[in-house]
């Protein structure tokens, strides 16, 4: 590597599994100033805490990224399609590098890295999509992948010595046996059990975020309760979700939009219902009240009621009674 007297600086995207973890550390053992990104779904998917921890662990400043409203293009159209699910990798991919270039130019860095290994996922690591992501990001030349560096064209801090290509890795494919022995032996603690994590790449979740999608969604901050509890399509305007135990129930709380409207069971034990969408009026109000019935132990019980309230004016609860709710109406409404 060139000794140039400067610190070169890098941005890596740091998911929290080991990849990203072991590109990171082959960079600060190469002597770079190595800052980290991660961006965050509004789904509780992922943990950033754990993402902070693990940038904790290997030294490394990090700085966390909420996905905004610009991510909402990529989930409506993106330009390279969807996986099996509602997952549009290889367009995410382009917008969490597009997120460390960004940073990248924010602080003077040289380059950004990401994990990536050549083959590893069928959709968004193929050589093709590499030069896609690197191409639409905008970041040509200056997009390195350590893990697989040597089998890739050189990058520009290679070619001008800022990182030796000698150091760096060509693990390509499925397989994790190389990354497993390489965290031992560069000593790599806190990192998280590879695959899964993604909503997106769930059939289910996919499907409410396409339903509620399809009718308009103002912003991506109203999205981050789909991956909660079920959810039931009232009508094209409207849905419920009820919670499936104590911590949905809360977290449902915790999300709703100013304008939802939440129901707890005020006499017997049962989920809590948030009620979204267009014009929610008493029946759509009772409905949901028997939908929460109906997953309690009171489903056969007469109607009961339920403490209703605006999510945006706690204080302001009225009642509301529950309508029996058949098994029927159940399965032509759950998503
Ligand atoms: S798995 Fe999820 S977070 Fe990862 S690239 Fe695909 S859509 Fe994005």
């Amino acid at each position: 590597m060139k000794d140039t007297g400067k610190i070169c600086k890098a941005v890596g995207l740091l998911s929290g599994g080991l990849d990203s973890a072991i590109a990171a550390k082959l960079l600060l053992d190469q002597g770079i100033e190595v800052h980290a990104v991660h961006v965050s779904m509004p789904w509780g998917c992922g943990d950033p805490g754990r993402v902070r921890r693990l940038a904790e662990k290997l030294h490394i400043p990090m700085k966390i990224i909420p996905l905004a409203d610009d991510y909402l293009a990529v989930l409506q159209h993106p330009k390279y399609g969807f996986g099996s699910a509602h997952n549009p990798c290889i367009d995410c991919h382009i917008y969490m590098v597009k997120k460390a270039a960004a940073y990248m130019q924010e602080i003077g860095a040289s380059f950004v890295f990401t994990g990536e290994v050549l083959g590893q996922r069928p959709m968004s690591q193929r050589r093709q999509c590499l030069g896609w992501v690197e191409d639409d990001a905008l970041v040509p030349g200056r997009l390195l992948r350590p893990l697989c560096a040597k089998l890739l064209a050189p990058t520009i801090p290679e070619q001008e010595g800022l990182v030796d290509r000698e150091r760096l890795l060509d693990i390509s494919g499925r397989s994790r046996k190389v990354q497993y022995r390489l965290v031992k032996e560069l000593g790599i603690e806190g990192f998280s059990a590879p695959g899964g994590g993604c909503l997106l790449t769930e059939k289910l979740f996919g499907a409410r975020l396409k339903d509620v999608l399809a009718r308009g969604c103002p912003d991506i901050a109203s999205t981050a309760v789909l991956g909660l509890g079920r959810y039931f399509r009232l009508d094209a305007g409207a849905f419920v979700l009820l919670g499936r135990d104590a911590h949905e129930n809360e977290e449902l709380l915790k999300r709703a939009m100013p304008t939802d409207i939440l129901l707890r069971p005020a006499a017997f034990p049962g989920p809590v219902a948030l009620v979204r969408g267009g014009d929610i009026h008493d029946n759509r109000l009772t409905l949901a009240a028997g939908l929460a019935q109906f997953y309690s132990k009171s489903r056969e019980a007469g109607p009961l009621p339920l403490a209703c309230w605006r999510a945006d004016a706690p204080a302001d609860v009225r009642e509301i009674m529950s309508v029996r709710v058949h098994e029927a109406d159940v399965k032509r409404m759950l998503l």
